[in-house]
């Protein structure tokens, strides 16, 4: 499943390739995604022209010259937004369920073999509001998203700081992969209940989630350029990892210690027990 900074990846990569395009023909090939597409799909949107696209949590906004409604699209488990230029032949796929033409040629096809993506219209005001968008957390990179931020959220709390930090009703993005490297950089063990981790440790837990982040980013947006010349995928990308899925091999920091894996509230977490004491 992508995280958030595959999604933001995806989300810078399409900007220059769709920002302007005009869709001229827009086809919907099933309609019974995890949530069914609209009826009038292509009726509201066949004739506008693209602006920018956004992003909240792993959700991606397409928005409109002259609209006040957007496309929301959820990449769901396997969902991928395959962009093809004007002469590049399209390898046709079964789960291909919707795509645009647009006026210059190009063509962006929604493949998701899946189907647990979405592709909703919803009112720009009423964004924050809609049911799947109104309990999210705080956006990683925002700047309410602070150790102040942080010791309320946690005060008293006896969850462990590992779980803390994925809940996304606090923080939006940091799913169960990031989660172990970001507590192995602020050397937190990841079963420290999380209202007794120091206001020292949440500023270091707060800039090194953003490092972790903003690297992934980095990471994906070469990878992401790679791939789209041969193909026109816009693929996912591999991060140099420190502990998740290292397990029984030596910690690259102290080379003391082996990776250890234990599961917490039914998800691995990858730790190093010498740099992530439980103090
Ligand atoms: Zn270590």
């Amino acid at each position: 499943m992508p995280e958030l900074p595959e999604v933001e990846t995806i989300r810078l990569g399409l900007t220059p390739v769709l920002r302007k395009q005009t869709i001229t023909k827009v086809l919907v090939k099933r309609h019974d995604l995890r949530q069914p597409i609209p009826k009038d799909f292509a009726r509201r949107l066949t004739g506008l022209t693209i602006n920018r696209l956004s992003r909240r949590a792993k959700y991606l906004l397409m928005h409109f010259e002259g609209q006040n409604f957007c496309l929301l699209i959820h990449l769901g488990m396997s969902g991928r937004l395959l962009v093809f230029a004007k002469d590049m032949p399209i390898d046709k796929s079964p789960h291909d369920h919707w795509s645009f033409e647009f006026k210059s040629g190009t063509r962006l096809v929604y493949r998701d073999p899946r189907r647990f993506g979405l592709a909703l219209l919803l009112e720009v005001k009423d964004i924050n509001k809609h049911r799947l968008l109104s309990h999210l957390g705080v956006e990683p990179f925002d700047k309410a998203f602070n150790s102040d931020f942080l010791e309320k959220m946690f005060k008293g709390k006896k969850v462990s700081i590992k779980n803390a930090i994925i809940d996304q009703k606090i923080i939006v993005g940091v799913g169960n992969i990031y989660a172990s490297e970001v507590l192995f950089r602020t050397k937190l063990s990841p079963f420290k209940p999380s209202g007794q981790v120091s206001k020292t440790e949440l500023q270091s837990l707060v800039m090194s989630l953003q490092i972790v982040l903003q690297e992934a980013i980095a990471a994906g947006g070469s990878t992401l350029k790679d791939h789209r010349r041969p193909s026109g995928e816009l693929g996912y990308f591999q991060f140099s990892f420190k502990v998740y899925d290292r397990e029984g091999l030596i910690c690259l920091v102290c080379k003391k210690k082996s990776i250890e894996r234990v599961v917490q509230a039914g998800r691995s977490t990858f730790y190093c027990p010498h740099c992530q004491k439980l103090s």
